[in-house]
């Protein structure tokens, strides 16, 4: 894996803060300054802070897991190169699929599974390949390796072990996977509406 990142996301220096009142806010705690942090992994930091900083507006407990995931995809996508289309397999209106189409420029088309024949048929009229160059997988990452365009990334910020793709697989499509490194860039881009608009995604949903 690029970077050497691992697959499953496990503790990172990313979380969600005890609940106050039915509230909470997402906590940054990478140091900064350690040799993980410098080169651009804070969510890997060697050395992380026992307090940390809030980096979110209180948002409801109810929220906070499901805002944190859609952070670390955003995070996730940001390492791939720009893509014309990026395929998002998330529900759309979640806060997966919100906070990926504030992130990106290309436009961001999200559906629950890579079978959807509605969002095939999106990809298809754009891209030649009749593929996205970028996929954010769901849990199931073999598939997200089959469905993206050879060449190109498939984002991963949580995988289910028995859903890896096989070495073989990812070099015969030469397909790169990359795992999030950092929130930094995510949450600086973030404004007030942004939060809001993401929370209502939850709520929504
Ligand atoms: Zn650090």
């Amino acid at each position: 894996m690029k970077g050497g990142g691992p697959m499953l996301m496990g503790t990172s220096t990313f979380v969600v803060d005890a609940a106050v009142e039915g509230a909470t806010v997402l906590v940054d705690r990478s140091c900064g300054r350690c040799g993980t942090c410098r080169a651009g992994a804070g969510l890997w930091c060697s050395v992380p802070a026992a307090e940390g900083r809030s980096v979110s507006p209180r948002v409801p407990v109810a929220a906070a897991a499901a805002l944190r995931a859609g952070v670390l995809a955003a995070a996730a996508l940001l390492e791939a190169p720009r893509a014309r289309t990026t395929l998002v397999v998330a529900e759309p209106g979640s806060p997966t699929a919100v906070l990926a189409g504030r992130m990106l420029d290309g436009l961001v088309l999200a559906a629950p599974s890579l079978t959807d024949e509605a969002v095939r048929a999106q990809v298809a009229e754009r891209e030649p390949s009749g593929r996205a160059a970028v996929v954010m997988a769901g849990a199931d990452v073999r598939s997200a390796v089959r469905a993206v365009r050879r060449g190109g990334h498939v984002c991963v910020v949580h995988a289910s072990p028995d859903s890896r793709p096989s070495v073989t697989e990812l070099v015969q499509r030469e397909v790169t996977l990359l795992a999030p490194r950092q929130v930094t860039p995510v949450l600086d881009r973030l404004s007030e509406p942004d939060w809001a608009a993401a929370v209502a995604a939850v709520t929504a949903a």
